[in-house]
């Protein structure tokens, strides 16, 4: 079924403020200074479609950092880069079930490589595997990529969520010597946090976020011309982990409840699409305790249910 933009429209604020009162419900996540001062009630949406049309709601002109949302990207780049054997031999394809900064499994379980490049480990392993002459140029292609996908060359890196991250980074760190001690990461550890920091520091609004989307639901292709942008290959793998675990531990419950490809970041920020149809960015830094968007998620249940986007 065809999303009914005409009714969408319609229907859309209300729907929004509905699930802005979940907010309350929610935390702004502290552990990022530079996070920590996001409105707690903040709700955006857009929707691009691949016919061509453009919905917006709430605050969706406003700016957040990725987060979380990159690693889907900087996941893209590496397998660009490395191929899938590349990637794979160093990042698992299996969902944890733990938090997304734990490093319970790197111990527990041999041979000491994340399970998959959507936790903090996995994506830190991967931020090493972006080809480049250090870290400024391999941020600087990812950038890029970002770019590209989002049709807007003006994106770039908020300075002050990439310092604060990293002065304030001890989990992080943590797990990085620790993939280094189990030969995951070939780069020392402070170049490859540098990449990763970077990454979670890109900054777009709800807009360029859905144009991200769609180039996915189109399998990799921008989504005006039709060139290829993604090897379809590629966007594949990316979509299957993000259904699988691009809501952290909480991907279970989100595909029975919504039933569509989407990864989330601690900044709110939701990036979902519906294969073949939409792009969409969202945000909504209130955070329920697994680190997703409380109204976020809630929104995209109603408009799930209403437009029948599940995927099974
Ligand atoms: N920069 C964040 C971190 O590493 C990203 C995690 C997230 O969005 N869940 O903690």
């Amino acid at each position: 079924m065809h999303t009914d933009f005409a009714h969408l429209q319609k229907r859309l604020p209300a729907w929004l403020e509905e699930s802005r009162q979940l907010a309350e419900h929610g935390k702004v996540a502290g552990y990022i200074p530079g996070l920590a001062r996001a409105p707690l009630r903040r709700l955006g949406i857009s929707l691009h479609s691949i016919t061509g049309e453009q919905l917006a709601a709430g605050e969706c002109g406003a700016a957040f950092t990725l987060q979380s949302i990159s690693k889907v990207f900087s996941l893209l780049l590496a397998l660009m880069d490395r191929g899938e054997q590349g990637v794979f031999e160093k990042v698992g394809m299996e969902p944890t079930g733990d938090d997304f900064n734990s490093m319970l499994k790197l111990e527990l379980v041999e041979p000491g490589k994340p399970f998959n490049p959507l936790i903090n480990a996995g994506a830190i392993a991967v931020a090493s595997l972006i080809r480049g002459d250090g870290p400024a140029e391999k941020s600087a292609r990812l950038l890029d990529l970002i770019r590209t996908v989002a049709g807007d060359a003006t994106i770039g890196w908020n300075e002050e969520v990439y310092r604060s991250e990293s002065a304030t980074a001890h989990r992080n760190r943590s797990l990085a010597y620790f993939l280094k001690d189990n030969a995951v990461l070939d780069d020392e550890v402070e170049p490859t946090l540098e990449v990763y920091f970077r990454q979670c520091a890109i900054e777009v609004n709800c807009g360029q976020l859905a144009r991200m989307g769609l180039v996915l639901a189109s399998g990799g292709k921008d989504p005006r011309s039709g060139s290829e942008l993604i090897p379809r290959r590629y966007v594949q793998i990316a979509k299957t982990f993000m259904i699988t675990c691009g809501m952290y531990n909480a991907s279970g419950e989100f595909a029975i409840q919504v039933g569509i490809p989407a990864k989330s970041g601690v900044s709110g920020g939701i990036l979902a699409l519906v294969p073949g149809e939409l792009g969409i960015g969202l945000v909504g830094p209130a955070l329920n305790d697994k680190g997703n968007s409380v109204a976020g998620v809630h929104l995209l249940q109603t408009l799930s249910r209403q437009y029948d986007w599940s995927m099974f």
